[in-house]
């Protein structure tokens, strides 16, 4: 037997607050560091984490849950593409990726005119 049955979709509350716009400058700004210390191996034991590392943690937590996204969804950092990557449920990493680009606009970053701008002639 066939079903009918459809899965609903809801409307997502997707608001991004000036909270979540702060939160998500910080993780980029923090970031970086992040990088530079998994090459340093900051978070193996028997160190510990970093400060910078500490708050990235902290900082990313606080805006997955105002964004009410799940651990087991992309991480936005890793939202950088339109396509999902190859693990990523599609819908799921598409709402990701929506939340991403909302908040790159919202500090500044915008992808398109990076494509869009082109050195002048010399
Ligand atoms: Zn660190």
């Amino acid at each position: 037997m066939t079903t009918n049955r459809h899965r609903i979709k809801r409307p997502r509350s997707t608001s991004i607050n000036p909270e979540c716009v702060g939160l998500w400058r910080r993780i980029t700004q923090l970031w970086p560091k992040r990088l530079a210390c998994q090459l340093k191996s900051c978070d193996f034991p028997p160190n510990e984490y970093c400060a910078d590392c500490t708050e990235l943690g902290e900082v990313e937590t606080r805006l997955q849950h105002l964004l009410g996204l799940h651990t087991w969804q992309t991480d936005l950092v890793f939202a950088d593409d339109d396509e999902p990557p190859p693990h990523a449920v599609p819908a799921e990493y598409a709402q990701v990726r929506a939340l991403r680009v909302a908040l790159d606009k919202a500090i500044g970053i915008n992808e398109d005119a990076d494509e869009a701008e082109e050195l002048p002639a010399q």
